[in-house]
């Protein structure tokens, strides 16, 4: 009896345990499965993140302005590709301080006060170069968790060197343009005065006067007539017509148009150009380019001198010249003289009666017709200008 009670309870204690070790390698089963489970939902939390990370980036660098994100410890998190050409870095900037990367402490400073300010506008930080000088416009914020706690700050910069290229062009133009109408009319009023005063009643000072007057009028006309044309091509409401024109022709037309003023010069006008050359050009405009070019040798060149225009055609269009024996053009001067308002000699000039706009004018046209202008000079031994006037399919080289 005892003996089959206690096989009876040896055979439930077996049957117990066999239970609980089946329970527990299910348990295990289970938390294994679990952990399997666990783990592929990290990878697959991973594989989202690092996901939305390259798209994030991906963004980030087509961006025309730098991105640049420090986290609370001042270290870089992000930085775009225009953000590593905007600063020329050579390595990547991930990892390391502001200081580190840029070695700028002003950086470092609107970075401590976008911690501080939350928010930093319309920064401009000068970054000064080798070769040029560059501007960039910086705004920065803070950038707060979902617990509002501070996890870094995010920087845009935006690249404003070209609009304040600009800018100071615009306005070295407006104050040569004001100093220019203004010495004419300083100069037309004083003499006005001066002939009120009493000087209208000695006609001899009066007729002097008076051509005085009339020169600095025709000046402050030419001035006028010439900021409009510049104006018109740079605004482009002057369109280039071309069109097939006798080249030889229109030069003559122009060595006639300023004949007289040569001869008082006593200088010589010569076209030596072909006289079956035919250009693919704007007759008008072209013929305001050699007036200019002209004009500006009889102007500089002492009397006795000669101006020739000659024209070299090849299968790419023409190269056209106007060549002086004047006192030359010093070299560090020579590319300079295409921009508005350039003049070797001031004072020269304007006795002269120039804007200080011909070769802008000439520039411009000559640009318009697909060419470019140059200058080549020795001082004391002339000057000879050379424009390109490239062939299109009208164009009859010979
Ligand atoms: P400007 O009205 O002063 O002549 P331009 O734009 O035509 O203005 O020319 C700019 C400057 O280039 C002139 O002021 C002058 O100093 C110089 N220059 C132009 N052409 C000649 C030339 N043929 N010989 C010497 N200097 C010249």
């Amino acid at each position: 009896m005892w003996i089959a009670i206690s096989l009876l309870l040896a055979a439930a204690c077996v049957a117990l345990a066999v239970r609980a070790h089946r329970q527990r390698r299910a348990a295990e089963d289970r938390i294994d499965q679990l952990r399997a489970e666990i783990y592929a939902l990290q990878e697959k939390q991973k594989d989202v993140i690092a996901e939305n990370r390259a798209h994030q980036l991906a963004i980030f660098n087509s961006m025309v302005e730098g991105i640049l994100i420090v986290d609370e410890h001042g270290r870089i998190q992000t930085a775009n590709k225009s953000l590593e050409r905007l600063f020329n870095l050579s390595t990547s900037p991930y990892g390391k301080t502001v200081m580190e990367a840029f070695r700028l402490h002003e950086l470092l400073e609107i970075t401590e006060r976008a911690h501080k300010e939350d928010v930093v506008r319309e920064h401009i930080l000068t970054i000064p170069g080798i070769q040029q000088t560059r501007f960039l416009e910086v705004n920065a914020a803070a950038i707060h968790s979902y617990q509002d706690q501070l996890d870094g700050v995010i920087l845009i910069f935006h690249d404003i060197t070209r609009i304040k290229e600009l800018e100071n062009i615009r306005k070295d133009f407006v104050a040569n343009v004001s100093h220019e109408l203004r010495t004419p009319l300083t100069l037309i009023k004083g003499y006005v005065e001066t002939l009120l005063d009493g000087a209208k009643d000695d006609p001899s000072v009066a007729t002097r006067f008076l051509q005085t007057i009339h020169k600095h009028t025709n000046r402050l006309t030419f001035l006028i007539e010439d900021l409009l044309t510049l104006s018109r091509l740079e605004s482009g409401d002057v369109l280039v017509q071309r069109q097939p024109n006798l080249l030889a022709d229109l030069i003559d037309r122009v060595l006639d148009e300023l004949q007289s003023v040569a001869a008082q010069k006593n200088i010589t006008l010569q076209n030596l150009i072909a006289s079956d050359l035919t250009l693919d050009i704007d007759a008008d405009r072209l013929e305001q380019v050699i007036y200019n070019l002209v004009d500006n040798g009889i102007k500089y060149s002492s009397p006795g001198g000669t101006i020739t225009v000659a024209a070299e055609a090849n299968p790419q269009g023409a190269t056209i010249s106007v060549a002086d024996d004047g006192p030359g053009i010093p070299h560090e001067a020579q590319s300079r003289i295409f921009e508005r308002f350039y003049r070797v000699d001031r004072a020269r000039s304007r006795d002269q009666g120039g804007t200080g706009l011909g070769l802008a004018i000439v520039k411009h046209i000559v640009q318009a017709h697909g060419g470019k202008v140059w200058v080549q000079s020795e001082l004391g031994h002339g000057s000879t200008f050379f424009f390109t006037i490239p062939a299109s399919s009208d164009i009859n080289p010979r």
